[in-house]
């Protein structure tokens, strides 16, 4: 009996990731905290919540990535800070800058807009928690106005 070397059948074989071009990079004020994004990016979300008002000194704005599209150089100058139940907040140890909100477990990482490398190519979408604004401003960008999430109407 001839002993029969079994080819691999085709379709088992797994291809490497296929990582598509950097789409989008950027970093903190000092640059020891740097990062890419593959893939596309969702358009910017204006939060108005408390929380991010005083994590960002003003009104946050999020674009979003998938995790498996994101990488990271200077990892060890991230600090987190778990800043509710749901999610922590990213940011660099040297300079202070805020840069990541992720929900705990979460696939994706919202990128604080301002620390992408320009041009980013993207836009506002709309605000949300603008039942948490603060009293000191008005928003009058005329985009879609959620009280509060973006699923709660
Ligand atoms: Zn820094
Ligand atoms: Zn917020």
């Amino acid at each position: 009996m001839k002993s029969v070397t079994k080819a691999p059948r085709p379709g088992l074989k797994r291809k490497p990731a296929k990582l598509g071009p950097v789409t989008a990079s950027g970093g903190c004020l000092c640059g020891a905290v740097r990062y890419k994004a593959r893939g596309k990016l969702r358009g910017v979300v204006n939060c108005h919540c408390g929380q991010c008002r005083r994590w960002h000194g003003h009104v946050a704005a999020y674009t979003n990535a998938a995790l498996a599209d994101f990488s990271l150089t200077g990892a060890r100058h991230l600090k987190w800070y778990r800043s509710s139940r749901i999610a922590r907040r990213g940011f660099c140890a040297k300079c202070g800058s805020s840069l990541f909100w992720q929900r705990h477990g979460g696939a994706t990482i919202g990128i604080a807009a301002g620390t992408l490398d320009s041009p980013t190519r993207l836009g506002s979408i709309y605000n949300i928690f603008v039942a948490h604004r603060g009293d000191y401003y008005r928003i009058a960008d005329g985009l879609k106005r959620f009280p509060g999430t973006m699923t709660a109407g």
